[in-house]
């Protein structure tokens, strides 16, 4: 048996393992960059008369226009520029990767970054590059302009603000790649909501440039939707690629609801905010704790035996991410996302406790 699935399995992906999500039963979830908050009851009432209503013994509108006119206009999409959905953006990711695996075809991105880049090129049997970023996590132009000239990317990847570090990469140096750049640059912007900062504005001067976004961090993470802005020179490909019903007809339905409400989720991405500004500075002044900046809705730190005090966390009922040693840059370093007032309180209390027993 194991000698066929050896024969069957593509080494690659027998290589891989699986994307690890812990259980999180039972914990205050700090993990996983979710908005803590749900919506106010009145818009769970419209959004319960709704999904009374859905047709589900039909398949949904495979091109899912009122979604997509209601994410024009809330997310002010420049005109001009197509929108392809993705059940999440993971799937978008996974469509460029599959449109653009010629054989040695290579993705260039930084590194600590995304982990699904690297996972996503494997799927799709791309050569997978990466670039470290500098001590404090900038990025480091002049070396990606070098890889650039060397390996000929097919695509890069860049967040914006960066996953786990939290911060926004600087402006010039993003424009420089897109610039120098023969490849198509997709700028994820999966934590813009938390951000001020956004390169759909740039769509228009850059041919080669694309833009992703999700509806996951902003409060809507259960329902999978992402999505992929630009030139619909370049979507009229992906869209082949994309499955044709693969944003279900619920998804499509209180997506549209929740974004007639844009306001609603703003609101609470701006609490966010605050209670980031807040648990930032009180994080940073407990002993020994380093603190990254952060333009999203987590927190880098860095913190001795960090490895202990995360499973001392998970004891004592809380979850956040554990990076230690999964990056050299990431020796001694926990990501926590920002939850409720209550919720960060509860996590500061327990981890002040744990550094002082230290
Ligand atoms: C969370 C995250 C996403 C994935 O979002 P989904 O839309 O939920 O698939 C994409 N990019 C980055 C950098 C993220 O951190």
């Amino acid at each position: 048996m194991s000698s066929l699935i050896d024969k069957i399995i593509r080494p690659e992906i027998r290589a891989l393992s699986a994307y690890h999500v812990p259980s999180a039963r039972g914990l205050i979830k700090l993990d996983a960059m979710e908005n803590p908050y749900t919506l106010p009851p009145f818009l769970r009432e419209e959004i319960s008369r709704i999904v009374v209503g859905a047709e589900v013994n039909r398949y949904p509108d495979p091109h899912a226009v009122d979604l997509k006119q209601t994410l024009r206009t809330t997310l002010s999409i420049p005109a001009g520029m197509d929108i392809l959905l993705g059940n999440g953006s993971d799937e978008i990711i996974q469509i460029i990767a599959l449109a653009t695996a010629r054989p040695g075809a290579k993705l260039l991105t930084v590194e600590p970054g995304f982990a699904m880049f690297r996972m996503i090129a494997a799927f799709a049997d791309m050569e997978y590059f990466s670039i470290p970023l500098l001590s404090d996590f900038s990025l480091d132009a002049d070396h990606m302009l070098d890889a650039i000239a060397r390996h000929q990317p097919a695509v890069i990847f860049l967040a914006y603000p960066n996953n786990p570090s939290g911060n926004l990469f600087d402006t010039e140096a993003l424009c420089q790649i897109i610039e120098a750049s023969p490849a198509l640059v997709v700028i994820d912007e999966a934590y813009h909501p938390f951000a001020d900062k956004t390169f759909l504005d740039k769509l228009p001067d850059y041919p080669n440039l694309l833009v992703m976004r999700t509806l996951s961090k902003l409060g809507l993470a259960g329902l999978r939707l992402g999505l992929l802005t630009g030139n619909p020179e370049w979507l009229v490909h992906f869209e082949k690629i994309r499955l044709p019903y693969n944003i279900g007809i619920i998804t499509q339905l209180v997506a549209t609801k929740a974004m007639q409400h844009f306001a609603v989720l703003q609101q609470q991405a701006y609490e966010i905010k605050q209670n980031r500004t807040v648990l930032m500075s009180k994080l940073a002044a407990l002993d020994g704790v380093e603190v990254f900046p952060s333009d999203a809705n987590f927190i880098l730190f860095r913190v001795n035996h960090a490895s202990e005090i995360f499973q001392a966390l998970v004891q004592q009922g809380i979850l956040i991410k554990n990076l230690d040693n999964t990056h050299f840059l990431l020796k001694n370093c926990l990501r926590v996302t920002i939850g409720t007032m209550d919720e960060n309180t509860q996590f500061l209390k327990t981890i002040s406790n744990l550094i002082n027993q230290d």
